[in-house]
């Protein structure tokens, strides 16, 4: 094996071949159940057909042209956004991290227009995530992430999660916005409690703040909405999303309400790649699939299913997990031993599911999961968890 990659990562060592529905075949034809989901991204599983074709037929035609002209795709796509959420307008990007610079600088921009140049600072939450450019590791606020990599770039302070006290002793004059993931996906599955979304609303109308929602995890129909603001009742002015947007093919995409957007004019901002054809023709077969009649409902029914099927787990292995939380198919087992652990002895059962913050587990099936693959996961996780059990008690004995 060659060794040439930039180690940012630890990988486990497979290689898949191919995909399949939930499933991934390895290269040496092992399938593992994939409840990771390419971390909340392949929302249609593998080999969806609908996708495939979209991406077949569009690639064959035009995968590419540049923003310099109009792209058809582009436009269904952002009429389609705006028509299921609050926006007015959408701007195209490639990943999280990109949608997520898009709103950051569309709130400085839209202070600035308002007559405020000085307020340019984004208030973010403890433990949350907004993705690996400079901008945003400095948003993040977390030292793992900004270790080593010079002065953090200005302008971003972190308070506490649901502290409203500390939110509101930090926002000044120079406060432009609030950012926050309405649950806190990398973090560990911490949802924001309603009334703490509805004080950020409330202290963004009173001090003329832009309220942004990093949805780029829990959106797409990942908490069984489109996006998950629309089941708390809270409307942002700016929204990102991304993983899930492509079902596997990069794109993101930075959703605003015409009055922030309004001072993102010609020439303000830009992306070479953002809003291409092909990724177009993924994200509009996305969208085809998740805004199909019942589909959310049937996220969200799953999720409950899914939810009680993991209490039982906890239930019979008390000494390994202690509780899950989560909303539709973003699921979190919280462990009382390393995560990593937990997702290495899932992974020697054949299942698939991802490590988070705060020692939890995520369990982010394919929006297209079922109920039989529901149940093979729990057996597998159960295997894991006996496995665990079992360390636990041996390290325990007396030597
Ligand atoms: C994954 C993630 C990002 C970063 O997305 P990239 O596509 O990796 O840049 C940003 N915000 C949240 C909430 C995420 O989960």
């Amino acid at each position: 094996m060659t060794n040439k990659i930039l180690p940012t990562y630890a990988r486990t060592d497979i290689t898949f071949d191919h995909g399949d529905g939930c499933e991934l075949v390895a290269t040496n034809g092992d399938r593992y159940l994939d409840f990771g989901a390419g971390i909340a991204v392949n929302s249609l599983g593998h080999g969806h057909p609908l996708l495939v074709e979209a991406i077949q037929n569009q690639a064959a035609k035009l995968m590419h042209v540049s923003n310099l002209y109009k792209i058809d795709g582009q436009e269904r796509l952002a009429d389609r956004l705006c028509e299921h959420t609050f926006a007015d307008k959408v701007f195209f990007a490639n990943s999280g991290a990109e949608a997520n610079e898009c709103a950051v600088k569309m709130a400085r921009r839209y202070q600035s227009a308002a007559g405020k140049p000085e307020r340019y600072r984004v208030i973010t939450f403890a433990g949350g995530f907004h993705g690996r450019t400079l901008a945003m590791i400095a948003a993040g606020g977390q030292a793992k992430h900004l270790e080593g990599f010079g002065p953090k770039v200005d302008g971003f302070d972190q308070v506490p999660l649901g502290d409203v006290e500390a939110l509101k002793d930090l926002i000044s004059d120079e406060t432009a916005a609030l950012m926050i993931e309405p649950i806190q996906g990398e973090g560990g599955i911490h949802s924001a409690e309603v009334d703490f979304l509805k004080e950020l609303r409330a202290l963004s109308d009173k001090y003329g703040l832009v309220l942004i929602f990093d949805e780029v995890q829990t959106g797409v129909g990942r908490t069984g909405a489109l996006y998950s603001y629309q089941q708390y009742g809270v409307e942002p002015d700016i929204l990102t999303t991304a993983k899930g947007l492509g079902g596997g093919f990069p794109v993101g995409a930075c959703l605003a309400k015409d009055d922030v957007a309004h001072a993102m004019v010609a020439g303000t901002h830009g992306s070479t790649f953002g809003g291409n054809p092909l990724a177009m023709a993924a994200a509009n077969a996305v969208l085809d699939i998740v805004l199909e009649p019942g589909f959310l409902e049937n996220v969200r029914e799953k999720g409950l299913l899914l939810k009680q099927k993991l209490a039982s787990v906890i239930d019979q292995y008390p000494d390994v997990f202690d509780l899950v939380r989560g909303e539709g198919l973003l699921l979190g087992l919280h462990a009382k031993v390393s995560p990593q652990d937990v997702v290495a002895a899932c992974f020697d059962e054949k299942l698939l599911c991802v490590p988070a913050g705060d020692n939890v587990v995520r369990i982010l099936p394919p929006l297209i999961a079922n109920a039989e693959e529901f149940d093979r996961a729990i057996a597998s996780l159960e295997r894991a968890a006996a496995t665990l059990t079992k360390r636990i008690v041996e390290d325990q004995a007396p030597s």
